[in-house]
């Protein structure tokens, strides 16, 4: 970034300007600090219903300061894209039905990291989406794109179904003010939960929780459990969160049809039917056999 020459407010605000040109349909920017989220943070990876998620204690240094994953940085520009569709099946998460998210998030951010080098020149930069350790829904919550809600998911005012996407980047930018919580006294998503897997607001034991059992490959507790009739991942907290009724089609990610099977036929692929079926999802990059 040495010598470059940019205004920083009028640059965030082209940034901003940008990323809705590209599709976004949110977009904030935040700072590297998150000494606020580090205790919660800490103590919920240090519960032991989370000890087969060790990709959470590895790297831990760099996913709570975003200055030990790329050296250099300071702001952080934080995008979020909807996709939410009608459900073509009750069991299968919506993010999952459609096609696979990672390489459609990073190329929009890679647009608009080249939308800014155009503009002023090469910087130092890297994209991430949910790939890296970065903890995602704090920076945009910081950043003033949602709030943490009471499911633990990121809650926008255009709802919940939002992949999240960051740039980190050595420019000096104009950070928003974080978002407020807007849950209030709702508690809706903790009555719908249907194996009561969220304790209190903010707090989910994961070993009772279907997103997590029905997609982790280290986990047992599926075989313990009434999965529902997931088949990988649940929504049921997400789709009964009242400010989910401001979620819009979104016209990006289309529907696999392959997907929208009775759940009977859904566990009985094997491995070939399985891999058939599940091309071009982020149901296939887990690439995960269902029991
Ligand atoms: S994803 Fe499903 S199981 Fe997990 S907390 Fe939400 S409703 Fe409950
Ligand atoms: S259902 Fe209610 S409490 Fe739960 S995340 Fe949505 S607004 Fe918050």
């Amino acid at each position: 970034m040495l010598g470059m020459n940019y205004d920083s407010n009028q640059l965030t605000a082209k940034i901003k300007a940008w990323s809705e040109e590209i599709g976004f349909n949110l977009c904030g920017i935040t700072d590297t600090n998150l000494s606020k989220y580090q205790t919660n943070f800490k103590a919920s990876i240090l519960d032991k219903n989370y000890n087969e998620l060790t990709y959470l204690k590895n790297n831990l240094d760099k996913r709570l300061d975003p200055k030990k994953l790329m050296s250099g940085t300071k702001s952080i520009i934080v995008c979020a894209l909807n996709y939410y569709q009608k459900p073509i099946s009750p069991h299968i998460s919506i993010y999952a039905q459609g096609d696979d998210y990672h390489k459609i998030v990073k190329n929009k951010l890679k647009e608009l990291a080249q939308k800014i080098e155009t503009h002023i020149g090469n910087f130092n930069y890297r994209c991430f989406c949910d790939t890296a350790p970065v903890l995602e829904k704090a920076l945009a919550e910081k950043a003033g794109i949602g709030w943490i809600g009471k499911n633990s998911l990121l809650i926008t005012k255009q709802g919940s179904f939002m992949f999240l996407g960051e740039i980190f980047t050595d420019l000096e930018l104009q950070v928003d003010k974080p978002a407020k919580n807007h849950c209030g006294k709702c508690t809706t998503c903790l009555k719908t939960c249907p194996t009561k897997a969220i304790i209190k607001p903010n707090k989910i034991n994961i070993q009772k929780c279907l997103a997590y059992l029905t997609t982790e490959p280290k986990s047992q507790n599926h075989l313990k459990i009434d999965l529902h009739e997931k088949f990988y991942g649940c929504d049921e907290c997400q789709l009964a969160c009242p400010w989910n009724r401001f979620a819009k089609l979104n016209t990006i990610f289309t529907p696999n049809q392959n997907l929208a099977k009775p759940y009977k036929e859904l566990i009985a692929w094997d491995e070939d039917e399985f891999r058939k079926n599940t091309k071009g999802t982020a149901l296939r990059y887990k690439n995960i056999k269902h029991p």
